[in-house]
């Protein structure tokens, strides 16, 4: 048997096209164009390259975006000045500060200071807070589009098995709520965990969001489940990986993402989506 392969690419651009549509109806019916500022500490080269990503993307569904541009030498105080600024502006309906910054500035205190409103990243205490106790809210991102493609190909949540593997406040315990959320029955687990095969040879679903490159074998993987491999890693040759063995895993699974090109493009997909919401929100 081979597995079905969730392409992201695809899936994402469906994603970006509602929302495309969302932004001609806001201005329409509000007047409102959906704006996005994306900012920027330093020189780390990845950074510089997903930002570029993001911007294209935000400007390709017709928003108004903006990058902000800090030195790597910026203060605190100057970084949360900028955040405050962004705040402050009413044509901008999201914020997401670009991590990692740099060592001698606290993504925490940067992220406390953006308005939850307009936390498109959905890290804010607030939003995890909202998820967490079934609120409305802005979900992260990564973990929003593991739900987004599960969804378009429906599959479904309710009532399934999940294991998901890495327990990060950016992927791991988000999506394990958002599953809650969705009625399954979630396993969460981590570096200390025992028997990690066992626990996904049990699961219908199993999230690798780890960041270990092929740690997750196709015997792992019970006959007809569900993949979803967050994992990006740079394997010494230059290729990139997931968290899966894909070529073994393919073999086992009924469907799976592949990397790159799975939640990867979700991800950006689902940056457009909360801005999008930011912005109705802004408008009630
Ligand atoms: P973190 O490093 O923050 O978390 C990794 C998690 O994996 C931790 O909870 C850790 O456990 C767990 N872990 C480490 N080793 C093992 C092991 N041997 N067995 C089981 N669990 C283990 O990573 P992130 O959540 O930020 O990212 C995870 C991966 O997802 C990375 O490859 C990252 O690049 C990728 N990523 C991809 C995105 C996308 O858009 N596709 C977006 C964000 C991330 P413990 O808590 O016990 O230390």
């Amino acid at each position: 048997m081979s597995a079905r392969i969730l392409d992201g690419k695809a899936t994402a651009a469906l994603v970006r096209d509602d929302v495309r549509r969302g932004a001609v109806q806001l201005l329409a019916e509000r007047g409102v164009q959906p704006g996005l500022a994306v900012v920027l500490v330093g020189d780390d080269p990845a950074s510089h390259v997903y930002v570029k990503n993001k911007d294209k993307a935000a400007h390709e569904v017709g928003f108004a975006v903006r990058t902000e541009r800090l030195p790597a030498t910026s203060t605190l105080a100057e970084l949360l000045a900028v955040v405050e600024r962004l705040n402050a502006d009413a044509s901008v309906h999201g914020i997401l500060v670009q991590l990692p910054l740099p060592a001698h500035l606290d993504a925490s205190v940067v992220i406390e200071r953006i308005d939850p409103r307009k936390d498109v990243d959905g890290l804010h205490a607030h939003n995890v807070a909202a998820l967490a106790m079934g609120r409305p809210g802005l979900r992260p991102c990564t973990p929003a589009g593991c739900i987004e493609i599960l969804d378009r190909h429906s599959l479904p949540l309710e009532g399934a098995e999940v294991i998901v593997i890495g327990r990060s406040m950016l992927v791991g315990k988000p999506f394990a709520f958002l599953a809650l959320e969705r009625n399954a029955t979630v396993t969460m687990a981590h570096s200390r965990s025992r028997d990690l095969p066992a626990l996904c040879r049990r699961a219908d679903l199993v999230v690798a969001a780890v960041g270990r490159p092929l740690m997750v074998k196709g015997d792992w993987i019970r006959p007809g489940a569900t993949v979803l491999d967050v994992g990006i890693n740079r394997l010494p040759d230059g290729r990139l990986v997931g968290d899966v063995d894909y070529a073994a895993a393919v073999g086992h699974a009924g469907a799976i993402t592949p990397v790159p090109g799975g939640i990867g493009p979700m991800t950006i997909a689902m940056l457009l989506a909360n801005t999008l919401q930011a912005a109705r929100t802004a408008c009630r």
